[in-house]
């Protein structure tokens, strides 16, 4: 289950660490990313969380997140 319409596109800024939970303005806790992935995140965070573009506030956010620009990374296959 993935976001079926992404472009592909860094159209908008998403906090993977939210800012209610300390997410910062930084780097390494944006990521772009086109608006229907951005609106699929927050449809279904379960998934979100697992694909890395939602990430705990006590978690250190690693790059790539395990879904980037539409397509899951093997670090995610390996799992
Ligand atoms: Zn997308």
């Amino acid at each position: 289950m993935i976001p079926t319409v992404c472009t592909g596109s860094p159209e908008h800024l998403h906090h993977r660490q939210l800012r209610s939970q300390g997410g910062e303005h930084t780097t390494g806790n944006l990521v772009g990313i086109c608006s229907s992935c951005h609106d699929w995140i927050h449809a279904h965070p379960r998934w979100a969380y697992r694909a890395e573009l939602l990430v705990h506030g006590w978690e250190e956010p690693r790059f790539p997140p395990a879904f980037y620009r539409g397509r899951m990374t093997t670090r995610e296959e390996e799992t």
